[in-house]
């Protein structure tokens, strides 16, 4: 049996503006993850089984390998078709907020203006520290793996106990899986073990899903996998990483959405590397991928540095109007100011 971790009132009040809504848009961050794009699909299935029209519109495209997702070609991606995202967003009489803490992580296209404008409730699921409170009842519990894993809790308030239906077991699935890199990090609480069988009871076929995310990739993004690795940078005396990609770089190996899943989290695998950045080249941007070990906050970093934020051991930021090496470099330049995180983490190693 799972424990009654979610506050049960503050759930019901949710679902009490679920039942008062008719027309529901389910909205998550800018760069869809696994969790985000699960976490939206298991939600949309949910309400159309209540008989709610139910929609999602994510603010930019998600990567090819969780176009499987049952639900997932009916998306709505604000940049690509913004006249239709913003029709529904303005329609919607309920916007549930997934896997985000803050408006402004719905992207740089005009999604957050849109969102705050609108009058309609609004009820935030989510797994990131420090919540915005834009809604009308916030879910936010940041000790949990995913917003997957919070959202099968609240499910289970909602509807009793009963075991939820397999398209939204499946995606509920997926964000579990991915926001947890497949049970390897934050990933000791035994109630994720209670929902995953909950899940196959009700139907899912977990090493299928596994293969549809992960063995799914094309030749040149292995390719660029080898390269990335040749220019890895270790820094021995912080334990750090720091992995560099131009556009040129990107471009060479046919870079497409998602290839680069994953990267950030290779140099962790070194004996002594208990922190690792990740830097890419993007259209007007250079985004930061942080991902560390044991209690070494990355998180910090990321909002120090690059106006970003996370997750203790997951975290990210952007650098606006800077060159790629420089943005590496600021970030050289800052590690001494985390010696004492980095000293703890490397006093730990073993022989
Ligand atoms: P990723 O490196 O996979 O893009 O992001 C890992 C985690 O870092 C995300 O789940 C999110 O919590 C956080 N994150 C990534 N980019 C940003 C950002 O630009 N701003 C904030 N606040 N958090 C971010
Ligand atoms: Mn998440």
């Amino acid at each position: 049996m799972i424990t009654s971790k979610v506050d049960e009132s503050l759930a019901l009040q949710a679902k009490e503006l679920v039942m008062q809504a008719n027309d529901i848009v389910i909205t998550a961050h800018v760069s869809p993850d696994g969790d985000a794009v699960g976490s939206t699909l298991a939600m949309c299935h949910y309400l159309k089984s209540l008989g709610k029209k139910a929609t999602v519109v994510l603010p930019t495209a998600f990567p090819a390998f969780f176009k499987w997702m049952p639900g997932a070609r009916d998306v709505i991606i604000f940049k690509d078709r913004r006249r239709e995202a913003i029709t529904a967003l303005n329609q919607a009489d309920l916007i549930i907020a997934q896997d985000y803490n803050e408006v402004k992580r719905l992207g740089e296209e005009g999604m957050p203006n849109v969102v705050r404008a609108t009058k309609c409730k609004k009820v935030m699921i989510d797994h990131h520290l420090n919540p915005e409170l834009f809604a009308d009842v916030t879910i936010s519990y940041p000790l949990m793996s995913s917003t997957c894993e919070l959202l099968y809790r609240v499910l289970q308030i909602w509807n009793g106990g009963q075991l939820v239906q397999k398209d939204v077991a499946e995606c509920i699935y997926t964000g579990m899986m991915t926001d947890t890199g497949s049970f390897s990090y934050n990933s000791n609480d035994p109630d994720i073990y209670y929902i995953v069988a909950d899940l196959i009871k009700a139907g899912i076929d977990k090493d299928e899903i596994h293969r549809n995310v992960f063995n799914n990739y094309t030749a040149d993004r292995y390719k660029m996998m080898g390269y990335a690795l040749t220019k890895m940078e270790i820094i021995p005396e912080y334990g750090a990483s720091i992995i560099t990609m131009s556009r040129a770089e990107l471009n060479k190996f046919n870079y497409r959405k998602g290839d680069t899943e994953g990267f950030v989290n290779m140099p962790l695998s070194i004996k002594g590397v208990c922190f690792s950045a990740f830097l890419k080249e993007e259209d007007n941007l250079i985004k930061v991928s942080l991902r560390s070990q044991g209690e070494f906050p990355c998180n910090i970093v990321a909002s120090e540095n690059f106006n970003g934020g996370g997750h203790l051991n997951a975290s990210g930021g952007e650098a606006h109007g800077e060159q790629l090496e420089d943005v590496a470099q600021r970030l050289r330049d800052a590690l001494p100011r985390y010696k004492e995180y980095f000293d703890r983490e490397l006093a730990k190693l073993t022989d």
